[in-house]
């Protein structure tokens, strides 16, 4: 697959190339082919017993996209979701019914389809990747967030627009796929999927009741770039608001990521025994 860098003539590049300045080049983009950032990357580790089905965590960001970063403290969203993710992996371990793979397990950035493409090469049966966000103001509480072409709320959908922007910051734009992705959307085979993503969200929606807080009812919908494969479950799941004191300090302690842990363990479990029952 053939990905490319785009340039955008911004005022910097202009100073460096004054020939770019006037017409036809105003406004326009330089497209440069190159090849698939990561394309060889070795397979991730993958842990746990033979023959049981593969959770692949996903921890946001890494390397050079530190994500949000809290206000108190100056803590990085790349290191909470690192951390956290390997809490997960240690409660899923010990439950001895799944497999684990981390997209990454240390510092390091991963394009958001490098992401999803190490799960379904490793043809994971379930997909979780994990963030924390930031907002303006009084914002609280962790947000579940299923694939939807139509955002459930504008938040969300500016969510969407910060956390598609780590493929950006790498300098790889994305943006031609969009055609094929949205082609997957409206594709019959995808709504099977969906609908076990929606089913997995519930149950960690479910179990995180009184647990932890939750944001505006805490299931969510948006076009987030990294829950879009065709034929693999797939959630993302908000920690909280960097930006809320409160939500930061839950997210950094260590009792508030053993709960986190905890909480999709159980959903884990519930949701691979009810594939189970109905296969
Ligand atoms: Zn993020």
């Amino acid at each position: 697959m053939v990905a490319r860098i785009v340039l955008s003539l911004s005022a910097l590049f202009l100073v460096a190339f004054p020939a770019f300045a006037g017409p036809p080049w105003r406004g326009k983009s330089l497209t440069i082919p190159l090849e698939a950032a990561g394309a060889s990357r070795a397979l991730p580790r993958v842990e746990g017993p033979e023959g049981r089905p593969l959770v692949v965590i996903d921890p946001g960001h890494g390397g050079h996209d530190p994500g949000a970063i809290s206000p108190f403290g100056g803590v990085r969203e790349k290191n909470l979701t690192l951390a956290v993710a390997q809490r997960v992996r240690t409660a899923l371990l010990a439950s001895g019914r799944v497999r684990v793979a981390l997209t990454r397990n240390d510092d390091i950035f991963l394009a958001l389809r490098e992401r999803t493409a190490i799960a379904r090469n490793l043809k994971a049966a379930l997909f979780l990747s994990i963030h924390a966000d930031s907002a303006d103001g009084t914002a609280t509480g962790a947000s579940i967030y299923t694939l939807s072409d139509i955002a459930s709320d504008q938040e969300a959908q500016a969510l969407a627009a910060r956390e598609n922007k780590a493929d950006i910051l790498n300098g790889v734009n994305l943006s031609g796929e969009e055609t094929e992705v949205t082609s997957i959307l409206v594709d019959l085979a995808q709504r099977e999927t969906m609908a076990a993503s929606l089913d997995f969200a519930r149950l960690l929606r479910r179990e995180g009741a009184g647990r932890i807080p939750f944001h505006a009812g805490g299931l969510r919908m948006a076009g987030l770039a990294v829950l879009k494969s065709p034929d693999m479950p797939a959630v993302l799941l908000e920690l909280g608001y960097l930006s809320n004191a409160t939500d930061s300090q839950r997210i950094r302690s260590s009792a508030g990521q053993n709960e986190i842990a905890a909480i999709v363990r159980r959903a884990v479990e519930i949701y691979l025994a009810r594939k189970a029952v109905a296969r």
